[in-house]
């Protein structure tokens, strides 16, 4: 490590305070006490149930940063691979503050930060990604010219060229994802109907930069975050929906710390509920299904967003809610996040199998979610197979 690295300064000097107050009681391995309807439904750290040491919870990643910052615990691989298996989900980080106000999952943003100041990280498949993002302003090395494909035919506008009031933030994964695009089209659809004055950027728009920020790569995520700020914050929109947990939680919350970017954000759900709660929207078509819903955690834990998603399902004529063991603030994280799925995708799909065998024991033979990353996750499972949608998917539907 070069003298100017060790002298950088260290992103966990911020934490230390909770790093050194972690007492231990282990609370942040389980959901919280009273919402337990099922033991083996409990576990609320994908990691730590995982890999089964102390280490990959909160608690030993608290300890850790303790060791680093007491210079009595080196890097070595299994290290890396402690620090780089946390999904971020912030499971831990709803237990914990229960205790008292400490927060784990700052700790653990710091010790991915820190592993990246120490020249430790990028892991070689998160190289990847930030090649993709350097190159291709997306993670998944598709090229710009295509990010539009989505929207083709479809005559939306320019809020560069007209007036809009909304801007329809798609994200990386609804553009690129053949699957997936689906969800950008329908949400598209939807506000056309319903009279929204809105636009998209197409092949412009920029990835917001949310798993680099997630993997601890600040630099590269700073870098991003700037030159969408600046793009965002030219136009002239009063507000910007996402349909993607991670974009949402970015935009909304880590834009406004970084510069005090203050156009409102929120999910493209919770516009959708506005409109039908005005009556601009009508859902007229029964979709006769059971279904249960998967809290994305940028939308659930990071921005707060419970409510809404389940309003919408209960006024879909003919969808019956049923409610997985995990649920809101309790839910089990599908395992994508944090770069996991790409760094680490058999520990990823252990995860998602774990959430769809929790979705498939509540009867449902379908899983809603809010994020096509979560979608994207989930639906690498074979067994069991469930119907996975997105709620704008159900909305269009019932539109009619
Ligand atoms: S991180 Fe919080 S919940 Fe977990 S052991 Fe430490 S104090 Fe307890
Ligand atoms: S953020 Fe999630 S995966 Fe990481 S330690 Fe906390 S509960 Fe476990």
């Amino acid at each position: 490590m070069s003298e100017l690295t060790k002298n950088r300064y260290d992103p966990l000097l911020q934490v230390q305070k909770d790093a050194y107050r972690c007492g231990k009681c282990m609370l942040c391995k389980w959901i919280d006490h009273n919402q337990v309807t099922d033991t083996a439904f409990m576990n609320i750290c994908p990691s730590g149930a995982r890999f089964r040491y102390e280490a990959y919870y909160a608690s030993g990643r608290q300890e850790i940063a303790r060791g680093l910052l007491d210079g009595t615990l080196e890097y070595n691989d299994r290290l890396l691979h402690v620090l780089f298996t946390c999904t971020g989900c912030g499971g831990c980080q709803v237990i914990c503050s229960e205790q008292g106000d400490k927060n784990p999952l700052k700790t653990i943003v710091a010790l991915k930060e820190r592993a990246f100041r120490d020249e430790l990280a990028p892991l070689p498949e998160h190289q990847t990604i930030i090649k993709s993002m350097e190159n291709y302003e997306n993670p998944w090395q598709q090229p710009r010219v295509r990010r539009d494909s989505w929207m083709r035919r479809m005559g939306l506008k320019d809020p560069r060229k007209e007036k809009v009031d909304v801007l329809y933030f798609v994200g990386c994964t609804a553009a690129y994802d053949p699957e997936l695009k689906r969800v950008a089209r329908a949400t598209a659809e939807i506000l056309k109907r319903a009279g929204v004055s809105f636009g998209v950027l197409g092949k412009d728009e920029l990835c917001c930069g949310s798993t680099l920020l997630r993997m601890g790569d600040y630099l590269s995520y700073e870098r991003v975050a700037r030159k969408n700020i600046e793009l965002l914050g030219s136009l002239d929109v009063g507000r910007i929906a996402t349909s993607c947990s991670g974009c949402n939680s970015v935009l909304r919350e880590e834009y406004r710390e970084l510069t005090g970017f203050d156009v409102e954000v929120t999910h493209s759900l919770e516009l959708i509920d506005e409109l039908l709660k005005s009556g601009d929207l009508k859902l007229k078509k029964k979709i006769n299904k059971r279904v249960t819903y998967h809290d994305p955690c940028h939308l659930g834990r990071y921005s707060g967003v419970y409510d809404t998603p389940r309003s919408i399902l209960e006024a879909i004529p003919g969808i019956e809610l049923v409610e997985m063991p995990r649920n809101r603030d309790n839910a089990f994280c599908c395992g994508a996040g944090a770069g996991v799925r790409t760094a680490y995708p058999e520990f990823a799909l252990w995860a998602a199998t774990e959430r769809m065998r929790e979705a498939a024991g509540t009867g449902a033979k379908t899983v809603v979610t809010a994020c096509p990353f979560c979608e994207q996750n989930l639906g690498d499972v074979k067994k069991p197979r469930l119907e996975l949608v997105d709620i704008l998917e159900l909305v269009h539907q019932s539109m009619g």
